[in-house]
């Protein structure tokens, strides 16, 4: 749509194709200029679409509004394997709602702040906030039960004297 919108959005192989602005809210629909996905099996690459279900994404707010993508969906059709595959998005990781940018945002923001104030801010409900921390905790960990940066940080808000952070270390030591 506008060069430089597609500048901000900062995501590959991806056009802005029309933005609304609803209720403090911008919807961002995205177009996906790649005409052909690899296929996670053999890798092979195919360009026979097959279907496209667009999912909502929220992502970063974009001057104060809560912003959303969004994003084509798209399955191909893999000859090689004779199966269908939907697309690995590099900005998303399967199944969530949210980008990855706004996933680390929100995972910084709580380690500063609290989940309370988070999901003041967001305009997300608290359970969603602790749903991507936790994930975001998740996925951080190293392979091989190595500890992360992320407990190093909450360690340190701890010495602050967080108490929000404590509990939630402590809830997360326990789950783990
Ligand atoms: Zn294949």
């Amino acid at each position: 749509m506008d060069i430089h919108l597609d500048t901000l959005l900062k995501l590959p192989n991806a056009t802005v194709e029309s933005c609304v602005q609803q209720d403090h809210e911008a919807y961002l629909k995205l177009r996906l200029l790649n005409e052909d996905a690899s296929c996670p099996q053999c890798e092979q690459l195919s360009s026979e679409l097959h279907q496209n279900r667009p999912i909502l994404l929220r992502d970063l707010s974009i001057f104060g509004q809560a912003t959303y993508l969004k994003v084509p969906r798209r399955q191909f059709y893999c000859h090689n394997c004779q199966c269908y595959f939907t697309e690995s998005l590099s900005f998303m990781n399967e199944g969530r709602q949210y980008t990855r940018r706004y996933e680390e945002h929100i995972y910084q923001q709580v380690q500063l702040s609290s989940m309370e104030q988070v999901s003041r801010v967001e305009r997300l409900s608290f359970d969603r906030i602790q749903g991507i921390f936790k994930y975001q905790y998740a996925q951080k960990k190293l392979p091989g039960g190595q500890e992360l940066n992320g407990l190093g940080l909450m360690k340190s808000a701890n010495g602050k004297g967080t108490k929000t952070l404590s509990q939630l270390s402590e809830t997360l030591r326990l789950e783990n």
